[in-house]
């Protein structure tokens, strides 16, 4: 039996905790009992996900998935009868909390399969004593589904991402990413090649990401797609190309989905795997996403995983908000404010002329500060209008979302009237004030006379109609409270009458209402003439109870009175979902409209606060920062009293007459590339990253730290740190520094702004040194990008007597009393010396090993006469002479002939013992051809 756990009420009517009741799972040992049978079922249908089984007022877990969330969870583990001769452990969490529990088992990689009753037991009892309430799944709990406020980050999207590959027969393999986040209903599609698809994951950071069951195990990709969090495999079915455009129109209920724009077929086959997904994760509710968006390639600067995490852009490397780019400039006022202005600062524009309408509307509320702060105080009572209507469509909203709606709505129209006030409005903020006059104000002033002034968090607790609304459901509800009160009245009569004055009327969900007198009592009511009146029902240890013809009638009107005020109240939320579904697309839009006024506004607060300039950009190769300021570092000392020394940077080509011995056609157009030469701690790495910084800055259109910057636009943007530490993936450190440092060579373009910090410092001298002066190289004739360059090795400098675009620039130190000074000021010129020993003073080092040392120092000085730089440049040729050598040269000959010998064999058409032959035949001709 599994009916409804009873529902304890004291006097004052407050429900208790009740005793937890759970069903045998077996009648006699070795017989299931059709419950478990039920449970078999369920569970046999969604063998990835722990099943939540909803009885009662609690989500029970069994078997193995009891002892997997038990740990997870550290709640108890119990047992509950038998199956199979078994004990069957279980474990269970209360409705009221599963929030809670859901959250920490999706947040370590566990998925959730939610069983609800969908009967009433009531209705299960009367097929028969034995039957079992009819349950299923109604929803897939996945890290990428999220829609309750509980379960998300109100300032971070959270997005599914489907990847689908097209296997081209030729060359190169093409990727389709489509992403939603299901609690804002945002949908984007695009394409990509091999070599930014990492970059692209980087930046949508998705908490989901689902690929074909083909694609997870392809062995070329199958190590990457592991390394990221939570991926799921699916079956081909949810990728297949051939039916994706109907399953996508299908979704948005549309004939064709070429009103949506063109997609490629790779495109469509993602964006369906989506919405299938979807349907088979909210089980049929169909959550109000609008229509795919497609993104042009390009259309966003690209940033790789490693200059993400390099530059700090959204968390610090150590894994936090605080410290990092996005928290250093944060200054909105509504979460989805909050999200769009991370969605921007991850995805930098490269357009000018749609990055300059994002500044220009930054530039307005610059110059309206009391505009500004009037719409930032109505912003902050803004709810999320999103995230609520999510909740809303699909079924799981209550009362507090409908009021959510309907102050949105409200506050987008006083928002627009605001914005119309301003002196200049710029296309975005024209924009969005016809999205928030969209917003229907009829709907608004619905919600306003329907809802209550205090609402309940969920529908089921009732009572979030206001009174006056409807006149059946202020009848019921009269009725209800008149019975409750003639209720109390009762008892005071029963007790008069019976001269009991302990007796009392209470309620349970076996008995219903009943008299309760304590057993001394029992008797006199159990004795004539009052057991006329009243009926024995039970009798407890110290209890004994009745019940009385009148009691029964009213307890049957108040049953039906309170019944009906909530089927009313329920029938009320229903039609006013309806109607606020119906107006989703206009909802969302002024959604979006709200956040991107209050992205606006806190960029304009934050050029105002800290003294941010408009940059200006185009499509030059520009890039000229005059005055800039690390953003982050900046605040950081502000904090602490102290000033940061502002620096210029230009990396601008040269002028076409700049009166260089080695400037010909060859520099022409391509910018410069600037190489920082300085001590430790002289500031290096921080003026390299403020550069990067600025230009992100820039091009998500926000002001930026300095005096004036022009930025001609960056298509990417690389950012490395020599001998990173990267233990944790268990790589060395110079090699990760290898790897990175080949993928800037091979990619950057001539509109890359590339910051290499200290490459070739995970090595011995020599190997180091070659390899940031090869790399130099090859940045200034091949790659022909924007460049800084910050190194230790001294010798480098020379290099700018024979690269005509390469600027020598040094950190300014003063030395005081042998002591080193860090004036933090970048200067033209190259450092002299590297005063190691000098900081090593500072950090601390004993004086007898630092008098040592400038004694080993004078000696190696000595001895080290003729500059080996100098007669690098002297005796190298050129690099650009040694340009693009053939692949295949005479010497190799031995080579290719093995590898085609390779290429030969067909190791699935061999057999174990072929392939170790082949495998030593091939050995034996490489140890020849030596
Ligand atoms: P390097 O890379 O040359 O070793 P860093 O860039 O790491 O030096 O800077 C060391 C410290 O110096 C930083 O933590 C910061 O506190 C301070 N610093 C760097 N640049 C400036 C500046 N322009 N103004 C003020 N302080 C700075
Ligand atoms: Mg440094």
């Amino acid at each position: 039996m599994d009916a409804a756990r009873p529902i304890v009420v004291d006097e004052t009517g407050a429900t208790k905790e009740p005793d937890r009741v759970t069903p045998k799972a077996t009648d006699d040992v070795g017989r299931v009992t059709p419950m478990m049978e039920q449970y078999i079922e369920i569970k046999a249908a969604n063998p990835d996900c722990l099943l939540f089984y909803r009885m009662g007022d609690f989500y029970e877990l069994f078997f193995d998935d009891a002892e997997i969330a038990s740990r997870a969870l550290g709640i108890v583990l119990t047992k509950r009868g038998k199956h199979l001769g078994r004990d069957i452990p279980m474990c269970g969490v209360p409705i009221e909390r599963s929030d809670e529990y859901l959250h920490r088992l999706i947040a370590v990689g566990h998925r959730v399969a939610v069983c609800e009753q969908l009967e009433d037991p009531a209705e299960a009892r009367k097929r028969g004593a034995k039957s079992v309430v009819r349950r299923d799944v109604v929803r897939l709990v996945t890290p990428g589904t999220l829609t309750e406020d509980t379960l998300l980050d109100a300032r971070r999207n959270n997005y599914l991402l489907a990847l689908a590959r097209a296997r081209a027969s030729s060359d190169e393999d093409s990727f389709a990413l489509a992403w939603i986040d299901i609690s804002t209903g945002e949908f984007r599609v695009g394409e990509c090649g091999r070599a930014t698809l990492a970059a692209e994951i980087a930046r949508i950071e998705p908490g989901e990401i689902i690929v074909s069951d083909a694609f997870y195990s392809d062995h070329e990709f199958a190590p990457y797609l592991r390394s990221l969090p939570a991926v799921t495999p699916l079956t081909r079915d949810v990728f297949d190309g051939a039916t994706a455009e109907r399953r996508l129109a299908f979704f948005f209920g549309v004939a064709t989905t070429a009103s949506f724009g063109a997609f490629s077929r790779i495109e469509l086959t993602a964006a369906a795997a989506v919405v299938t997904y979807v349907e088979r994760t909210q089980v049929g509710k169909r959550p109000p996403l609008s229509p795919p968006v497609r993104q042009a390639a390009g259309a966003t600067l690209a940033i790789d995983q490693a200059t993400r995490s390099n530059l700090e852009l959204i968390r610090t490397l150590g894994g936090e908000r605080r410290g990092s780019l996005l928290a250093a400039i944060d200054r909105t006022v509504t979460a989805a404010g909050s999200r769009l202005l991370a969605q921007r600062l991850a995805a930098p524009l490269t357009d000018p002329a749609e990055i300059r309408h994002r500044l220009d509307a930054v530039t307005a509320f610059v110059g309206d500060t009391a505009a500004r702060s009037d719409l930032r105080d109505r912003l902050k009572a803004a709810p999320d209008l999103a995230r609520a209507l999510t909740r809303i469509v699909i079924g799981r909203g209550g009362p507090r979302d409908l009021a959510a709606i309907r102050d949105g709505i409200f506050t987008a129209a006083e928002i627009a009237d605001r914005l119309s006030a301003l002196a200049e409005v710029p296309r975005d903020l024209t924009m969005a004030m016809a999205a928030l006059r969209r917003g229907d104000g009829t709907l608004a002033a619905e919600l306003n006379s329907a809802l209550a002034d205090e609402l309940p968090a969920f529908r089921r607790d009732g009572g979030f109609v206001r009174g006056g609304y409807a006149p059946p459901l202020d009848e019921a509800r009269a009725l209800r409270d008149e019975s409750r009160r003639v209720i109390a009245a009762l008892q005071v009569r029963y007790a008069e009458t019976t001269g009991i004055r302990t007796l009392k009327i209470r309620h349970n969900n076996v008995l219903g209402y009943f008299v309760d007198v304590t057993a001394q009592h029992g008797e006199k009511l159990l004795g004539a003439p009052l057991n006329a009146t009243f009926i024995h029902r039970q009798t407890l240890a110290g209890q004994v109870r009745f019940t009385t013809t009148e009691l029964g009638e009213l307890e049957a009107k108040i049953a039906n009175a309170a019944e009906r005020a909530l089927a009313l109240e329920l029938e009320i939320f229903d039609r006013l979902a309806a109607a606020v579904a119906t107006a989703s697309v206009a909802i969302k839009q002024a959604a979006d409209a709200l956040a991107t006024v209050d992205a606006a506004a806190a960029l304009a607060t934050l050029a105002l606060e800290r003294n941010y300039v408009r940059p200006e950009v185009d499509a030059s190769l520009s890039f000229a920062i005059a005055g800039g300021r690390h953003p982050v570092v900046e605040q950081a000392l502000a904090n602490d009293g102290g000033p940061f020394v502002a620096n210029d940077c230009d990396l601008s080509p040269l002028p076409a007459a700049y009166p260089h011995p080695h400037a010909g056609e060859e520099t022409e157009g391509a910018g410069r590339i600037w190489l920082i030469t300085g001590p430790n701690m002289a500031g290096k790495s921080t003026f390299l990253r403020q550069n990067a910084l600025i230009a992100v800055l820039a091009q998500m259109g926000s002001y930026v730290p300095a005096r004036a910057a022009h930025i001609g636009v960056v298509d990417r943007l690389f950012s490395r740190v020599g001998a990173a530490d990267d233990l944790a993936r268990g790589r060395s450190t110079f090699m990760v520094e290898m790897v990175e440092t080949a993928a800037i060579l091979n990619q950057a373009g001539e509109r890359a702004l590339v910051i290499l910090d200290e490459i070739g410092r995970g090595t011995a001298t020599f190997d180091g040194l070659s390899i940031a002066w090869a790399t130099i190289e090859h940045l200034h004739e091949r790659n022909r990008c924007r460049a800084l360059f910050a190194t230790h090795f001294h010798e480098m400098t020379a290099l700018a007597a024979k690269l005509p675009r390469l600027h020598n620039a040094t950190m300014r130190v003063k030395e005081w009393q042998g002591d080193v000074v860090f004036l933090h000021e970048v200067v033209p010129g190259a450092a002299d010396r590297s005063y190691g020993i000098q900081v090593a003073k500072l950090a601390g080092l004993p004086p007898s090993v630092i008098d040592r040392a400038k004694l080993v120092l004078a000696r190696l000085e000595a001895e080290d006469r003729i500059s080996p730089a100098r007669k690098l440049i002297d005796d190298l040729p050129l690099f650009s002479a040694t340009r693009a050598p053939s692949p295949v040269t005479q010497a190799d000959a031995g080579l290719t002939a093995l590898v085609e010998a390779i290429a030969a064999l067909h190791p699935d058409e061999m057999s174990p013992r072929e392939a170790l032959e082949a495998l030593y035949a091939l050995k034996a001709r490489l140890v020849r051809a030596n």
